[in-house]
């Protein structure tokens, strides 16, 4: 009751319908062009399986140790200052203040799940902090204050003040769905309004230069029901102020932003800022419906998977400008596979599988997630990954602070979320995207009560069992995602047929009339698999990688027995791969094991150049190759590693 009364009492109105307590991680529940809908975090309890333990250290040491680097690294005394209530200097990069917005959206979705009273209690108290550093006019930022006050929005490409206010709104849009609180949301709504008064086509000219803005700024058009936001979204979006704002075409080319986002045919730049424009670009058309922001989008997204996604969903194969390179390009040890564009990638593909309704989307999420963004933290949940590469000779790639922090708090806010991602609706019925034991208690779009249990041990067993319980007999679908490398499914119903065939990378519908406690069974083939590269991607040439399931492997150093790794090749003699899971391995793994072949003098041995066509004498002998998930790599201090592994055929040896 006293929240109602907050939202009587408040300047702007929420949109009709649209409760707190019904909104997803992101709330399409009211936009016109959304296929799918999400559903609220709290909606799903997820059981004992493979995130339960990432989650668990994601609450217990993750995010409370993070704080503890943000306090002292200064983060929070740099809006304890402009208070007067801390006499330092400004620490930090000028994007520090989205770190700690960022860290806070991640309690904020720890507490949609359920109430953690500390964490509430340092959410409010931040709260109040970043509220007291506004000023008057909504303006807030702590490195564009004081001497710097004058500067403001004279380089946008690189100001990042948009970039931290965005971050900002997703923290108060967060933590509103968890409490109904909107202390910070009002001074988000606050910052919002002072950029929609004095900003635009005929007041001062705007662009994000690291885009996020405008992905918040649809978000908060769902939550408050105000079209300005969503139009000052779709004028960031447009890229007019190119010319007032005299941008060069480097770094129109490099911000991702600026140039009109329907103007784009491929993804060229710094990889984060790409992949968080396309969010909001998928938030926009949700919305808006134009059909050349999807021309756009599907344009993109093809560039993307066939031209420059990793195979293990991170993005990003430059250091230089953290940066896209040409087609193909992909490169495993120099590769840089940003934490946060792996994420960004995954987020984007949540929106577009909402927006589209196609698995495909839901496949994008999933290898990102098992794979770039999880090798993002370390099982201690203390170390982080700035860097995904795919190959390393050792060096040091898991740290414990970054002074660009930009990853450590946007990996605890994918892990605090994670529950949103697994069901979705449609007005058809309900949809499984990802498999982990878990309880959906929801509704489908008709309002009948629905709950969903799902057991399963995936991704080390391809079995899922799903209980469909609706609060009464009720006709709609069920669609169970068939991930498009689970060839050889089948989906059983308990005690009642299925005639059809379900088909990989596609939505298998299962239309019936539903009785509660009504079961359906469905079992991947988790068989190891071996996959190759196009032929243009130069450095996995003559090369295999290994994927089971959802999970991408390697080889570590560790675990191979006498031999150097860069001397091994993957040999296909006939014999199949043998597995293991061992559950005292790095947090518990199921290891993969096949027949190799070594040299058995180095390499390095040889010299750099010699004539083709000499028969070089290079006896070998077999050696067992033992594979561990990608993800748990660099566990047991830096180790070499090799995702994609030289492939000789018996006779070749
Ligand atoms: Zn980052």
């Amino acid at each position: 009751m006293r929240t109602f009364l907050v939202f009587c009492l408040a300047p702007v109105l929420l949109a009709a319908g649209s409760d707190w307590q019904s909104q997803g991680i992101v709330d399409d529940s009211h936009s016109p062009h959304a296929r799918l809908h999400g559903v609220p975090i709290h909606a799903v309890k997820m059981g004992d399986g493979f995130w339960s333990a990432r989650r668990a250290i994601n609450v217990q040491k993750s995010i409370p140790t993070l704080l503890a680097e943000l306090e002292e690294h200064g983060v929070v005394d740099n809006f304890l200052r402009l208070e007067g209530k801390k006499n330092v200097p400004r620490r930090g990069p000028l994007y520090t203040d989205s770190d700690i917005y960022k860290w806070m959206e991640a309690v904020a979705f720890v507490l949609q799940s359920g109430d953690q009273p500390k964490l509430r209690a340092e959410f409010d108290r931040l709260t109040g902090i970043i509220h007291d550093a506004q000023e008057p006019s909504g303006y807030l930022n702590t490195y564009w204050s004081g001497d710097r006050a004058s500067q403001r929005f004279t380089e946008m490409y690189r100001s990042h003040e948009l970039y931290c206010i965005g971050h900002l709104l997703q923290a108060a849009i967060a933590y509103y769905r968890a409490t109904g609180n909107r202390k910070l949301l009002d001074v988000g709504i606050r910052f919002a309004n002072y950029m929609v008064d004095n900003f635009g086509p005929t007041k001062r000219p705007a662009l994000t230069g690291h885009p996020e803005f405008e992905m918040a700024l649809v978000e908060l058009y769902r939550t408050t029901g105000d079209r300005r936001y969503l139009d000052f979204a779709g004028y960031l979006l447009s890229g007019v102020e190119r010319e007032r704002l005299h941008l060069t075409g480097e770094q129109l080319v490099y911000l991702f932003s600026g140039k009109p986002f329907t103007s784009r045919t491929q993804f060229e730049g710094h990889a984060v800022r790409a992949m968080y424009a396309s969010c909001g670009a998928t938030d926009y058309y949700m919305e808006t419906g134009d059909p050349a922001y999807l021309k756009t989008l599907e344009t993109l997204w093809n560039d993307l998977v066939n031209r420059k996604m990793y195979i293990t969903g991170g993005v990003g194969s430059r250091e230089a400008g953290e940066a896209f390179g040409e087609p193909y390009e992909l490169p495993n040890a120099q590769a840089y596979g940003e934490s946060c564009a792996a994420i960004g990638n995954m987020m984007w593909n949540w929106r577009m599988l909402l927006a589209l309704g196609e698995s495909r989307f839901a496949d994008v999420m999933e290898r990102a997630l098992y794979n770039g963004i999880n090798s993002g933290m370390s099982l201690s949940g203390t170390l982080y990954c700035y860097r995904n590469p795919l190959e390393s000779a050792g060096e040091k790639i898991r740290n414990p602070w970054y002074d660009t922090t930009c990853c450590p708090p946007n990996l605890e806010r994918i892990f605090a979320s994670l529950p949103g991602y697994l069901y979705s609706t449609s007005p058809k019925g309900v949809y499984v995207n990802l498999f982990h034991t878990s309880t959906l208690d929801w509704r489908l779009e008709d309002g009948t009560g629905i709950r969903i249990a799902q057991e399963t041990d995936y991704p080390w067993k391809g079995t899922v069992n799903l209980t469909v319980d609706p609060a009464h007999a009720a006709e709609f679908s069920l669609f169970v995602r068939i991930p498009r490398w689970a060839e050889g499914t089948t989906v059983t119903g308990g005690g009642w047929s299925i005639r059809e065939t379900p088909k990989p990378g596609e939505f298998f519908e299962i239309h019936r009339r539903w009785e509660p406690g009504d079961q359906v069974h469905v079992v991947f083939d988790m068989k190891p698999r071996l996959v190759r590269a196009n032929p243009l991607v130069r450095e996995d040439a003559g090369r295999v990688a290994l994927e089971r399931g959802p999970l991408v492997y390697c080889l570590e150093r560790p675990d191979q027995l006498g031999f150097n790794l860069f001397d091994a090749s993957l040999l296909d003699d006939g014999t199949s791969f043998g597995s293991d899971y061992q559950p005292d391995l790095l947090g518990g793994v199921l290891v993969l094991k096949h027949r190799g072949s070594v040299v058995d003098r180095p390499f390095s041995s040889e010299p750099l150049y010699q004539p083709f066509g000499v028969k070089v004498d290079r006896p070998g002998r077999v050696v067992a190759l033992t594979f561990i998930p990608y993800y748990a790599w660099a566990n047991r201090g830096p180790s070499d590693m090799e995702v994609w592994i030289p492939y000789v055929t018996a006779g070749e040896m």
